[in-house]
């Protein structure tokens, strides 16, 4: 699987933003390319019977994606097998910053990516059944989640805030 990050051009943000984003996608990019992540994921794609050939790109965009209804988006992905990831707000952070503590904002930040990056490769299966793609997508997740060392973690507030 072909995981990069691609810079974007024309978009101007302050320093203290331009090194957030970076810092956020070279962490997305070192979790999902884990060899324990991409394991976990070859597995997914065996036990639903995708081809894995059919995942041919999957881009680490550096800034996030804001829908005109001035909502986020996590990720996209098109019949071309090409999968687009996005990064949260900073404002997001800033906001639930002190109410998680610096090791849960780390782990939501894997813990969306890998979630996200599921989500995108059940569509290539379940084109537009958005229903169906959540449902799976919150099942492997926890598979991948319960196999990890989380204890001091607020996993289940985290989890929470991905899925809802
Ligand atoms: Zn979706």
């Amino acid at each position: 699987m072909n995981i990069a990050t691609r810079p974007e051009n024309g978009v101007k943000f302050s320093i203290n933003h331009f090194r957030f984003y970076r810092k956020y996608a070279f962490a997305v990019f070192n979790t999902l390319r884990k060899p324990l992540f991409q394991k976990f994921l070859n597995w997914v794609l065996r036990r639903e019977n995708i081809d894995e050939h059919k995942v041919k790109d999957v881009q680490i965009r550096m800034f996030p994606f804001i829908k005109e209804n001035g909502n986020g988006l996590a990720g996209k992905c098109n019949s071309k097998g090409e999968i687009l990831l996005y990064p949260k707000k900073l404002d997001f952070f800033r906001e639930h910053m002190k109410e998680f503590g610096k090791e849960n904002v780390s782990f939501f930040i894997r813990s969306r990516a890998r979630a996200t990056l599921i989500h995108e490769i059940l569509h290539l299966k379940y084109v537009s059944d958005e229903e169906k793609v959540r449902e799976l997508a919150e099942k492997y997740f926890n598979i991948f989640t319960k196999h990890q060392r989380t204890q001091d973690l607020d996993t289940h507030n985290v989890t929470k805030m991905i899925f809802t």
